[in-house]
């Protein structure tokens, strides 16, 4: 499984409030395609090892211009105290870009790793994940799962 690094939303993606990426490579990506959501996947020092944040399938991917983002999908993408020009900026800076480029957007859910079932896994208000499909918690810390057995949750990764 290919894996897609998370470097600039670890909180983002460790509470699973982000469905939405932006990225400038990808163009291969069709709906569908899994990966591995880690914190970072190049430019590890030998030994180091990524955080793994879960399984996600991408629902929805289609190629747009930065400058046509959405306020929904600012909030999508993890930054809801954000406006459109404070994001487009943002990621003019960390990427190098201009508002004009046109990039792979990505939708995706998160796998529960108990049943396997796509988008089903909830944030309570306490929170903690839930999978509404087989009734499985996760621990909001750590991200292992709670109250199942012989389920090896977060993997560990090689480097
Ligand atoms: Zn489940």
């Amino acid at each position: 499984m290919r894996w897609m690094s998370f470097a600039l939303t670890q909180p983002q993606m460790r509470a699973r409030t982000k469905s939405v990426t932006r990225r400038l490579g990808w163009r291969f990506a069709r709906a569908g395609l899994e990966t591995l959501a880690v914190s970072k996947s190049q430019g590890r020092k030998k030994g180091e090892k990524p955080e793994v944040f879960g399984v996600v399938r991408h629902i929805d991917i289609r190629r747009e211009p930065l400058f046509s983002i959405t306020p929904e999908d600012v909030v999508a993408e993890g930054f809801p105290h954000m406006t459109c020009a404070e994001f487009i900026a943002m990621f003019c800076e960390h990427n190098r870009c201009d508002e004009f480029i046109v990039l792979t957007r990505m939708e995706f859910e998160f796998r529960c790793e108990n049943c396997k079932q796509y988008g089903t896994i909830r944030v309570d208000g306490m929170g903690s994940w839930l999978c509404a499909s087989c009734g499985c918690w996760y621990d909001r810390e750590t991200g292992t799962i709670e109250g199942v057995d012989g389920v090896n949750w977060p993997p560990k990764v090689g480097t």
